[in-house]
């Protein structure tokens, strides 16, 4: 461990064992930091009553302690929280939480994490896609989205904790591999959040290297492959990256995670007025045969300046037959926070554009 001001966030309690130790500091320290933020979520040194003063002020000394701050906060008629942060550099990040009900008995609380400022892939549909790459998080970052969430959320639910977690928010989780893992890593650990690696799970938009190193770095953890259509054809103009992935090579991919972890993989379909065909059916079934997969299909939430249109319901419903006639299992998954701009970048694009029309 070395450098100026380590973000405390993006360190696992061995780390911060470590880091107590190099700055004079009993080990136990580094226990009592890692709890009080990763799990008690403290948003300042203050806060940890167990150190002394002259102890919290040298691990000041070397680690910053600074969560993203809720700039935006949305709820939707179903419950769902849209949180828009800004970070310290000025950018602004979105992350979800879905699910959220209050009743602790039936409680899973799902938690949607960004890991990039923009994404490079630049899908047609999607507004995260739209504004382009900007910049990696760092793990502490990433983590730090659900410290935030958390310790807002807390001010009216003392009992507040999120259960599981999607890498889907903005940006591609594979572009920005060790960070992502390394803030998996700590959210897993048992003095912190204690979340399982089965209670996450990750999104790419079909990133090869990256789904194979998943099946050795992470193979508990679910994985979800935004596939989006059967042809190469369709895909090119929906998902640049297929150019350099294209089908072939990326659904072999995912035959090769499926032997490898054993697990099933579940596919996501943006569904479009293109795409919600019975010839896309037909292509998608061949693709997947034999494959233990479970299909999402999710009508593409519209997004200014873009051209991808919803099927009706009556379409996405015969598509879904479509693919079960032909052996596969299809769920049309129900929306969330429509009436929140809740699909990927739509919020920090809309937040945006106010802006720009506030200073114009
Ligand atoms: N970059 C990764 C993870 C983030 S996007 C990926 O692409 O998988 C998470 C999911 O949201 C992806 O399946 C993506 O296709 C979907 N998505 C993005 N914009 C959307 C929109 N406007 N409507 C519906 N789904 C959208
Ligand atoms: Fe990037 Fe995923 Fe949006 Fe595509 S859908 S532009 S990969 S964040």
């Amino acid at each position: 461990m070395s450098g100026d001001h380590m973000d405390v966030c993006g360190l696992s309690e061995a780390e911060l064992t470590a880091v107590c130790l190099e700055t004079g500091l009993p080990a136990y320290r580094g226990r009592q930091v890692f709890e009080w933020v990763q799990r008690l979520g403290a948003a300042d040194w203050a806060d940890m009553k167990n150190i002394s003063r002259a102890d919290r002020e040298k691990l000041a000394g070397r680690l910053t302690l600074r969560l993203p701050a809720p700039e935006r906060v949305r709820v939707s008629r179903d419950g769902t929280r849209k949180f828009l942060f800004r970070l310290a550099d000025g950018e602004t990040i979105e992350s979800v939480l879905m699910d959220y009900s209050g009743d602790r008995s039936r409680d899973r609380v799902t938690l949607c994490l960004s890991a990039q400022v923009g994404c490079a892939v630049g899908c047609r549909f999607c507004a995260t896609g739209r504004m382009g790459f900007r910049r990696d998080l760092s793990a502490g970052e990433i983590t730090g989205q659900l410290l935030a969430v958390t310790a807002y959320m807390r001010r009216a639910d003392a009992d507040f904790r999120a259960t599981n977690l999607v890498f889907m928010g903005m940006g591609e989780p594979f572009y920005n591999m060790e960070s992502f893992l390394r803030a998996a890593r700590i959210l897993n650990e048992e003095r912190g959040q204690n979340i399982g690696a089965r209670r996450m799970t990750v999104s790419t938009a079909g990133v090869v290297p990256g789904i194979l190193r998943l099946a050795e770095a992470a193979p508990q953890m679910g994985l979800a492959v935004s596939l989006h259509a059967g042809t190469d054809d369709l895909r090119d103009t929906l998902v640049p990256l297929n150019r350099k992935y294209p089908l072939a090579v990326l659904t072999d991919a995912c035959r090769e995670y499926a032997r490898r972890t054993g697990r099933r993989l579940t596919f996501e379909i943006a569904l479009t007025r293109e795409s919600a065909t019975e010839a896309q059916a037909r292509a998608l079934a061949a693709l997947l045969r034999g494959m233990p997969a479970h299909i999402n299909l999710i009508p593409v939430n519209p997004v200014a300046g873009s051209t991808a249109e919803r099927p009706t319901a009556a379409r996405a419903a015969a598509f879904r037959r479509a693919l079960t006639k032909r052996g596969l299992t299809a769920t049309i998954r129900a929306e969330k926070g429509v009436d929140i701009e809740a699909a990927c970048g739509q919020l920090r694009q809309e937040f945006n554009d106010f802006q720009r029309n506030k200073n114009s």
